[in-house]
Parts: structure tokens; C-alpha cells; sequence
């Protein structure tokens, strides 16, 4: 594959720009993949900013990522060119530590090799992500994408809809249970649905008072404006799992007090460290956990339960040349509700 057009952020101040990056010569048990969407996720932002410390420059983000198959290694024999396949955080992983075996790559106590801004194995060079052109994958972390969706609304499974279906699988959400989704944005609104494919009771908790119409359209049974005190009152001691998504600072205890006992809040959003009151755990006995988007086997099945559930992202397709807008639009809570950017925009930069 060689060189291909890319957009990357040069240092943590400066905005995307047009970029060129070389791409690994095809191994065996490679798949070279012709990218035609890439989804925008809030973790990208963090990275190209370096909110989490640790980010090489230039720095390529996307792991939102569908395209169709370029080409295959000699030892490739569950693909064939042309295939609409996925790549979504992870490109790879030891194989061999408890983890990995258990099909829980993303928790390699090794340290799982993530689609951008992570050592890649093959080359010793940095990995670079979606915002490209083309990407070549081992092939055991390539997934297929479900004939029956659409692929640019299909991209943000590979990151929030895992990220949201495996806490709710894990925690076991189902019908005569109470959920709670905090935030409506990418994440966010892939949990509403995938909460009420599931079969729960949904309510959705968010800042932006407009947003409930479209809450309730996309299957909140129920929306809370989460600064209203006397509303959030109303849910105290009721929930059966909550799962925050929220990606700025904000009060966890106020979610807290509104599990029954014994329930659980998992957090998937990652923002800088926010205050936490051990009475909202010791009152009620109950739990705060988080959780990383899911293993390969995970991702796989969350992309086929939402096939045979015609379950989508609602997006925005941009051209790659509006990042730095979306960007600034995603700060300010203004994603309708996943920017994707169609690829074939790099071919004019
Ligand atoms: P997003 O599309 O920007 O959505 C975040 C939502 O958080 C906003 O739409 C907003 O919802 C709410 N929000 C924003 N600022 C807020 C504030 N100051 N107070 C309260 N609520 C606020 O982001 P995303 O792509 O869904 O990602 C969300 C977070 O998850 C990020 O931190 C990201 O890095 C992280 N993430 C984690 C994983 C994982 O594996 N754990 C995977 C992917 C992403 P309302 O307008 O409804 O309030
Ligand atoms: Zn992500
Ligand atoms: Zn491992």
C-alpha cells in the first residue's frame, strides 16, 4: 500500500491538517483496507489535544473505521477482496496472556496495540488511524460489517457502539430493569438504543434541555435535564444501572444516590478527574465501575445483534476538511450525534 493521504494534528495546539503516511507493506496475515468512512470520537479529540498526556506527533485519530478490502495476505482466508469490513480501537494484542484468551484484547496485560497513537508491533513505528485513506490490519482484528447497513451510519459501532454494548451486556441490562444513560452525545445515543434494544426501561440524562425530542425519538422512555434538582429527586434509589458517558467534569455523586442498592454505575467517559463522596458508595452499598470498549469476539457480535436489529448511529457525514470545525462542535456538546467524515474528501487535499 505504501503512502497514503491522510489528515494529522502536528502538535496538541495546532489544528488537523493535510498530512502524507506510509503504510506497512502487506504481511501474511494481513488485510489492506481502502477506508471510506471514519467516525469522529470525542477520545480522539483528548489524544490530538493530549488531555491524556502521551500523544506522538503528528498524530493521525479515527478508529471509527469501515472500508472494503484491498487486499489480502497469502494467509488470509476468512476475507476476500471487496468485503465491507470494520477496524475499531484495536489492531492488536499479545494473543497469549490471560486476557486475550479470554477474548478481552482490549485489557492485554501486555498492552493492547490501539489503532492510533500506540507502538505497532510490525514496524516498531507509531500506529496511525482513520483519518486516512487506507489501513493495513492483522486480519484477526478486522470485522465484518452486517450486508443490510448502511456504512458510513455503521462506522461509530466500532467504537460507541462497543463501548456502550459491553457494559450493558456485561451488567446484564433486560427488560423490568431501570437504565439510566448520562449525556446524549456519540456514545450516549448508541446506549439509549442499544439499552432499549435490550429491553429495558430507558431514561436518558442530559444538560441540553433541546435535546429531548430527539432523546425520546431515538427510544429514551424517559429524559431527565440533569441540572434540574427537583427532577433528579424524583429518580432517587431507583436505578437499576446507570452508564455515564459524559466526557467533562461533572458530578458523579449526583447519579450515585440514584442507584437502588447493590446497583452499579459504570463510567465510559473519560474526563479529568472528578470529586467522588464515599457516602454515595456506602449509603446503599453501592458500586462505581468503568469499562473499555470490548474485546474482538464482543465487537463482532455487538455488529450482528445490530444488523439483525437494523441499529445505526444518527450522523452528520463531513468532509474531512470540516474537522477542526466538528471539533470545536463536539466541545460544545453539538453532535447530532456522530460526526463522520467520508474519506474520499483526502482525495482532494
Ligand atoms: P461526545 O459525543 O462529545 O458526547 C459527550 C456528551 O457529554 C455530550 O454530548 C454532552 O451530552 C455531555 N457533556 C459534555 N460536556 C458536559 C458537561 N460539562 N457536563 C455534563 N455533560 C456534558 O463524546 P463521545 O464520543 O460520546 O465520548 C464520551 C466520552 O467517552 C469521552 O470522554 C471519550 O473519550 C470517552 N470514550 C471512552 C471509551 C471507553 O472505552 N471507555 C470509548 C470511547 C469514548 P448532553 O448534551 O446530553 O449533556
Ligand atoms: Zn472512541
Ligand atoms: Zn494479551
Amino acid at each position: 500500500m505504501s503512502t497514503v493521504k491522510a489528515y494529522a494534528a502536528p502538535s496538541a495546539t495546532a489544528p488537523l491538517a493535510p498530512h502524507t503516511i506510509t503504510r506497512r507493506p502487506l504481511g501474511p496475515r494481513d488485510v489492506q483496507i481502502d477506508i471510506l468512512y471514519c467516525g469522529v470520537c470525542h477520545s480522539d479529540l483528548h489524544t490530538v489535544r493530549d488531555e491524556w498526556d502521551g500523544t506522538t506527533y503528528p498524530c493521525v485519530p479515527g478508529h471509527e473505521i469501515v472500508g472494503k478490502i484491498a487486499a489480502l495476505g497469502s494467509a488470509v482466508n476468512n476475507f476476500q477482496v471487496g468485503d465491507a469490513v470494520g477496524v475499531g480501537c484495536m489492531v492488536n494484542s499479545c494473543r497469549t496472556c490471560p486476557s486475550c484468551r479470554e477474548g478481552e484484547e482490549q485489557f492485554c496485560e501486555q498492552g493492547a496495540t490501539f489503532t492510533y497513537n500506540s507502538p505497532e508491533k510490525e514496524t516498531g513505528g507509531n500506529t496511525y488511524g482513520g483519518y486516512s485513506q487506507g489501513v493495513v490490519v492483522d486480519a484477526d482484528f478486522v470485522l465484518r460489517i452486517p450486508s443490510n447497513l448502511d456504512l458510513a451510519a455503521a462506522a461509530p459501532l466500532l467504537c460507541a457502539g462497543i463501548t456502550t454494548y459491553s457494559p450493558l451486556r456485561h451488567w446484564q441490562v433486560g427488560p423490568g430493569q431501570k437504565v439510566g444513560i448520562v449525556g446524549l452525545g456519540g456514545l450516549g445515543h448508541m446506549g439509549v438504543k442499544l439499552a432499549r434494544a435490550f429491553g429495558a426501561h430507558v431514561v436518558l440524562f442530559t444538560t441540553s434541555p433541546g435535546k429531548t425530542a430527539d432523546a425520546q425519538r431515538l427510544g429514551a422512555h424517559e429524559v431527565v435535564i440533569s441540572k434540574d434538582k427537583a427532577a433528579m429527586q424524583q429518580h432517587l434509589n431507583s436505578f437499576d444501572f446507570i452508564l455515564d458517558t459524559v466526557s467533562a467534569p461533572h458530578d458523579l455523586n449526583a447519579y450515585l444516590m440514584l442507584l437502588k442498592r447493590d446497583a452499579t454505575m459504570t463510567l465510559v467517559g473519560l474526563p479529568e478527574p472528578t470529586p467522588l463522596a464515599a457516602g454515595s458508595l456506602i449509603f446503599g452499598r453501592r458500586r462505581l465501575a468503568g469499562s473499555l470498549i470490548g474485546g474482538i469476539r464482543e465487537t463482532q457480535e455487538m455488529l450482528d445483534f445490530c444488523g439483525q436489529h437494523s441499529i445505526t448511529s444518527d450522523i452528520e457525514l463531513i468532509p474531512i476538511q470540516k474537522i477542526n470545525e466538528a471539533y470545536e462542535r463536539m466541545l460544545k456538546s453539538d453532535v447530532k450525534y456522530r460526526f463522520v467524515i467520508d474519506i474520499q474528501s483526502l482525495a482532494q487535499t
